[in-house]
């Protein structure tokens, strides 16, 4: 096992009715910055439990962090906060929501330009503001690590940072709150999370055992209940497992001591930049596609994943083969759609605008053996059409 250090200070509170602990959780006397989104919360009545649940705090709110959520509009609220005089923020949202938030809380304090933080990759470790989260839709992870993703309008990039110092302090998680999802972001939920393990677990043979088997068990837990909580969210043994699967896949754990890839969301970030669609189902474009063109990396995980998730039998190279199409077939059972085709008729030149973007950035070199090359890029981007 390779050595790691293991750090998570997010307090999560897991529950029913959980967010009536809020009033404890929040700093006492701060001024709160409430951060959402495009209004779902109004809808489904958390923006006025939150309120029931902070008499007493004064609140400036901040709405309109859109999906994906744009540079441009986070800036904003980095001025609220300063004019405002605020010393807490309570994101409540979605992966968008959180993840502007955490961008918001580096920002604020920044020394220097901002947008710097995401075009030079600056991580931050001290004089973040603190914030905590509501999550509303169980997916990214972002309720319990330090990493976000957050787009330039201006140039068209999606890029991604963190640091130690982007841990929320809390994280309310409500498993009823997924009865007011639509059926997109259900199913956008299971396959991001699905992902998140794979790009963790989905490498070359180690002997990190205990990990392999954590990864194992939330693939199966997700299979189990992502078909079933799409159609029934007001099920709590469905929507508690099901968020709880999103939250394990990403907040650090099954990455420790073990080799890691991430590039099927470095490459799946374009997608969703140059076309606007749904991070989940860029992931569901490029992954099987990556796993097919690295398939000598990662034949021997694949043929474990195959028997242990699939229960597939045959030769390895039979099953490795199987375990990518068995993948494909669940995300369609997710009601997932896997090419870039299907979702835009403008992708013909899509590879080799990728390809021009990763070589200019210095990225030539990605996945756990650092071996996806630009040509390789290309390939994998190609066979997603
Ligand atoms: P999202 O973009 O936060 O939300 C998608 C939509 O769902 C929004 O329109 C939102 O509406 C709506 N919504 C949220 N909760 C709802 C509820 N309870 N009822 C009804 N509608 C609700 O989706 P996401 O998948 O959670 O986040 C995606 C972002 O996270 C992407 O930018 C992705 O790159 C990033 N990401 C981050 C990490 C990480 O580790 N930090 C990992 C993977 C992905 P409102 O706006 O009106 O609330
Ligand atoms: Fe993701």
């Amino acid at each position: 096992m390779l050595n790691f250090e293991l750090y998570n200070p997010t307090k999560l509170v897991f529950g029913k009715g959980q967010i009536e602990k809020l009033s404890e959780l929040v700093p006492q006397g701060a001024k709160i910055l409430l951060a959402y989104g495009g209004g779902s919360i109004f809808k489904n009545g958390i923006h006025q439990q939150v309120i029931e649940n902070l008499k007493g705090f004064e609140i400036v709110e901040f709405g309109g962090i859109e999906p994906n959520p744009h540079f441009e509009t986070l800036m904003k609220a980095v001025e609220v906060i300063k004019a405002e005089k605020i010393d807490f923020i309570l994101a409540v949202g979605g992966g968008s929501v959180i993840d502007g938030v955490k961008f918001i809380s580096a920002a604020v304090n920044f020394d220097g330009n901002p947008i710097d933080i995401l075009q030079k990759h600056i991580l931050i470790k001290e004089n973040a503001m603190p914030f905590g989260t509501i999550l509303t839709l169980p997916a990214t992870g972002s309720e319990m690590n330090s990493g976000y993703v957050v787009t330039i309008k201006a140039t068209q990039e999606k890029l991604a940072s963190g640091g130690s110092a982007l841990f929320p302090q809390f994280s309310i998680c409500d498993p009823t709150v997924i009865q007011s999802l639509p059926k997109r972001q259900l199913q956008n939920g299971v396959v991001d999370a699905f992902t998140h393990v794979m790009e963790q677990y989905l490498t070359y043979p180690h002997d990190g055992y205990l990990q392999d088997r954590i990864a194992e068990g939330i693939l199966q837990t997700l299979i189990e209940v992502g078909p079933k909580v799409v159609e029934n969210p007001a099920d709590y043994a469905l929507a508690s497992n099901f968020m709880w699967s999103c939250t394990m896949a990403l907040n650090g754990l099954i990455a420790k001591g073990v080799p890691t890839d991430w590039a099927t969301h470095m490459i799946g970030h374009e997608l969703t930049a140059l076309y606007e669609i749904d991070h989940a189902r860029t992931l569901a474009i490029i992954g099987p596609n990556l796993y097919r063109v690295l398939f000598e990396t990662k034949k021997e995980k694949l043929a474990q994943y195959g028997k242990r998730i699939f229960n597939l039998s045959g030769t390895d190279n039979e099953i490795a083969n199987e375990a990518i199409n068995k993948t494909v077939a669940f995300f369609h059972t997710m009601g997932i759609d896997t090419k870039l085709s299907q979702y835009t008729d403008d992708y013909s030149k899509t590879a080799d605008f990728i390809v021009n973007r990763f070589d200019e950035r210095g990225w030539k070199a990605m996945g756990e053996k650092q071996n996806i090359t630009l040509e390789k890029l290309k390939a994998i981007v190609e066979l997603s059409y």
